[in-house]
């Protein structure tokens, strides 16, 4: 069984980030930026923006966390925003989520400008990527596509499954997966008899957001496994959706949690924002 492992992947794209930011400084006597705003002190937030803020600095890119207080309005977020992204400096922007209570998602998918918006949630970019334009990648499902490849999991002619159908993971990881000539069956929530389906397919992605759900029974003989799922159980161990020493077993390649999908979310950003810079001077 291959472990698809996310280190030399997600170290290629930093080089290559790296690399790009680097060239951009020589030609633009400026670093590539990446503006994150936070609202609030969630603690798993305060770790996630530090984490992508280091990331941004290691690829020699410049970096601000604008921090707001959990009690900004959405005026006063959106405020913040639109002066981002009339700033000429600013490349990307990245609003963390979850957002307090008070903030309509329909509403604050707009607010980022769609040729910064490096977490590509903006209806333009999500309904460019539905219709197989360039544009920025969703950064998990994204993530999953460069671990593929870099495996050499050629997704052209197979049965792909996805289970999860969020905006952030499973829609556009279908998407994705349709673009590059998979068949692929989405399932939810609501699917019935999920294993039935699942068991069907050469690559399984799980994006369910329940630690477990998926064992042996729910995947092939030689199946290509990728659980998207993390969760810290209650010996405090990360795990994720997917049952790995079982489903391992019957894989022929299968992500581990940690150290799989997790580390490719962050080089994808990274990517959208070196493109997002590059696109942006032309
Ligand atoms: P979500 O809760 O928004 O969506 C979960 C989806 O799974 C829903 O569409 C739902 O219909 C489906 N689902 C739930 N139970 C199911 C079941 N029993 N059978 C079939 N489908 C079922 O979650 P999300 O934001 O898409 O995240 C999913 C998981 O991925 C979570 O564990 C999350 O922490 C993780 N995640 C990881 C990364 C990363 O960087 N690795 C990024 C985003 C999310």
């Amino acid at each position: 069984m291959l472990t698809l492992a996310a280190k030399p992947v997600a170290e290629k794209i930093r080089k290559s980030v790296q690399e790009r930011s680097a060239a951009f400084l020589v030609r633009h006597h400026r670093a590539p930026k990446l503006s994150v705003v936070l609202v609030g002190t969630d603690p798993a937030s305060v770790i996630y923006t530090r984490k992508k803020g280091e990331a941004a600095i290691a690829c020699g890119m410049e970096h601000e966390t604008i921090t707001l207080p959990v009690t900004s309005t959405p005026v006063e977020v959106k405020n913040v925003i639109d002066r981002l992204n009339a700033d000429p400096r600013v490349d990307g922007i990245l609003i963390q989520r979850p957002l307090p209570k008070g903030f309509r998602e329909e509403e604050v998918l707009y607010w980022v400008a769609p040729e910064k918006d490096v977490d590509a949630f903006h209806p333009v970019n999500t309904g460019r990527l539905a219709l197989g334009l360039p544009c920025f990648q969703p950064c998990t499902p994204a993530g999953v596509m460069e671990l593929l490849k870099h495996y050499e999991v050629q997704p052209a002619g197979k049965l792909a499954c996805v289970i999860g159908r969020s905006s952030i993971v499973g829609k556009p990881m279908a998407a994705m997966l349709l673009q590059a000539d998979a068949t692929v069956l989405h399932c939810h929530s609501r699917t019935p008899n999920l294993r039935a389906i699942s068991s069907q397919a050469d690559i399984v992605v799980v994006a369910a957001g329940k630690p477990g759900l998926i064992d042996s029974s729910y995947v092939r003989e030689g199946a290509v496994v990728v659980d998207v799922g993390i969760h810290r159980n209650a010996e405090g161990k990360v795990v994720g959706d997917v049952v790995f020493d079982d489903v391992a077993r019957k894989a022929s390649a299968m992500t581990p949690v940690p150290g799989g999908v997790g580390p490719m979310t962050i080089a994808v950003l990274l990517q959208n924002t070196i493109w997002a810079a590059e696109e942006r001077s032309r």
